[in-house]
């Protein structure tokens, strides 16, 4: 799963775990050794690289784009007629509001500066508070715990309550973990029932028929027990009071919660015997002290926030990010597009409802309070394909790639590098404008109302791996990532099945340009 397809990710056997994952040291080594290897022009991609450069804002400009930027404190700026914006989701933090934190005395870390903060060295540290419900915050927990610091592990009442890990163990046929499945098309047709192809006979039998309806609840609530079983939250032996506030109400045909896999066997021995949990929101911290909305207050030396990244571009205006679709406040819009978009919203649902949810309820959006910081008076992302943006589609020269989320990143940035080539190249025959905005409505629509929380950014691919890829190389043209039917259906789709894609590409549309 990890790597680019044109150069092998071979971490070395020490690296990798008995269940096929490997150490992020691995990948960092990898990912120098890739900058390096790509020669051009007698330029490496490394020597193209701007080290120490923030982008501050970008404007456009004669020549298409003037991006400035400050280089090792210096302001300055260049142009270029095309833009690529590959920013990341995990670029910006998102904190938690912690009013009087400048009383607390001890460090405050984000996961962004967990690893280089060496704070894992430290020994002066001897009890942490990991706020947070996600897989980042269940890490730290259980490694502090391993580290011999006393643990409290704080999830907020008003979010989205606490994650589902499920077990990593799983090894049959060609899978080799659980994270393997999602990715073999059979079982992500069954375990997820993806929702932006076509309506599959299985799909259409699930809910469409009464037996369906039936065989789908059955199938559903068998799925989450699976999510959830591995834990024992209720009879866990020697378990503390709090433990079972970690239950989670995941529903796997939403994902609405956070979600990861379970790497250590004793991971829910660890965190059960030791960890202290509150379901609970921060008031303010005071010295050495979180202080909970119920004056309940608990003493900890630091704090670390597993509390996720905001889904932001940095240095685009309000003004620009209405414009390209990136999301907004619904407010910043002109009266006019509001309408639009409600129009256009109101007909997406309409077919999303007769496509998908016939015959089962659809996930109810948790309530207002309950949402965290999903916020209801934002729009989501508006690219379509998930990386051109509507207003400068006809000038062909802006793309967002790596928005996308799916369940591998890398298939992700890797299929949308290629859509963005041919898009900013001319070589994708775009729809017509109103085509490409009910496109969006449709499926921006589909995953607000399929998954009310992380799906309302409208980037959360995460049902619709094959989907998206399908549909990107379909309009690229492109088909040299099949395997063939038999094994397109039961092997998982990796990274080294993209490998001839670029070749195809050339040989399609003519460019052999560095
Ligand atoms: C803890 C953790 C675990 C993860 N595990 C997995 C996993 O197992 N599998 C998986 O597929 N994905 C995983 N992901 C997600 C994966 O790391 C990201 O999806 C991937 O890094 C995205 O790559 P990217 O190049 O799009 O963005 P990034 O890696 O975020 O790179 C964006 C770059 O843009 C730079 N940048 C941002 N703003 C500016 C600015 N204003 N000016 C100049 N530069 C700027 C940043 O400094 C950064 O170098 C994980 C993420 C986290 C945080």
């Amino acid at each position: 799963m990890g790597g680019f397809s044109d150069v092998r990710f071979e971490p070395p056997p020490e690296d990798v775990d008995e269940h096929d994952f490997y150490k992020a040291e691995a990948m960092a080594t990898y990912l120098r050794k890739y900058v390096q290897v790509h020669e051009y022009a007698g330029f490496t991609m490394n020597d193209r690289i701007h080290f120490g450069a923030e982008v501050i804002s970008v404007e456009a400009c004669l020549e298409g784009w003037r991006i400035f930027y400050t280089s090792n404190g210096n302001a300055t700026n260049i142009t270029s007629h095309k833009l690529i914006v590959a920013t990341g989701s995990t670029s910006v933090p998102n904190m938690p509001d912690l009013p009087n934190q400048q009383d607390f005395g001890g460090p405050i870390i984000h996961t962004l500066d967990y690893g280089r903060s060496k704070f894992y060295e430290s020994d002066d540290i001897k009890s942490v508070a990991v706020i947070g419900g996600g897989k980042s915050a269940a890490d730290m927990v259980y490694m502090n715990v391993k580290l011999g610091r006393s643990v409290k592990w704080i999830i907020r009442s008003s979010g989205k309550g606490p994650g589902a890990f499920l077990n990593v163990k799983l090894r049959f046929a060609s899978i080799r973990n659980a994270g393997d499945l999602a990715y073999v098309r059979f079982a992500a047709s069954i375990l997820t029932l993806p929702g932006l192809q076509p309506a599959s006979y299985w799909q259409r039998f699930l809910y469409s028929t009464r037996i369906g309806s039936w065989v789908f609840n059955k199938f559903n609530v068998f799925l989450n027990n699976q999510l959830v079983v591995n834990a024992r939250y209720d009879d866990r032996p020697g378990a503390m009071e709090t433990f079972k506030e970690l239950k989670s109400n995941i529903d796997a045909m939403a994902l609405e919660s956070p979600t990861g896999i379970q790497h250590h066997d004793d991971f829910w021995d660890v965190i059960a015997k030791n960890v202290d949990v509150y379901r609970k929101d921060i008031a303010h911290l005071k010295k050495g002290k979180i202080v909970f909305t119920d004056n309940v207050s608990i003493e900890a030396d630091a704090i670390l926030c597993g509390t996720g990244f905001k889904d932001t571009v940095p240095f685009f205006t309000e003004k620009q990010r209405v414009h390209f679709g990136l999301p907004h406040a619904i407010s910043a819009e002109a009266v006019e597009m509001q309408r639009e978009w409600k129009r256009l919203n109101i007909e997406a649902e309409r077919k999303v409802t007769r496509r998908f949810y016939s015959i089962t309820s659809r996930p109810a959006i948790p309530p207002v309070d309950r949402l965290g910081d999903v916020s209801l008076t934002e729009t989501p992302f508006r690219l379509y394909s998930g990386i051109a943006p509507l207003t400068a589609s006809g000038a062909h020269n802006l793309a967002f790639v790596g928005f996308a989320t799916l369940t591998n990143m890398f298939a992700s940035s890797e299929v949308s590098a290629i859509w963005a080539t041919a898009y900013l190249d001319g070589n994708i025959k775009l729809p017509n404008e109103e085509q490409m905005k009910q496109d969006i409505a449709y499926v921006t629509t589909y995953m607000r109302m399929r998954c009310p929380t992380y799906g309302r950014a409208g980037n959360y691919y995460i049902f619709d791996y094959h989907q998206f890829i399908d549909r990107l190389m379909d309009q690229v043209g492109l088909q040299n990532y099949s395997k063939g039917l038999w094994r397109d259906w039961t092997e998982p789709l990796v990274m080294a099945d993209f490998q001839a894609l670029k070749d195809e590409y050339v040989e399609k549309h003519g460019s052999v340009r560095d």
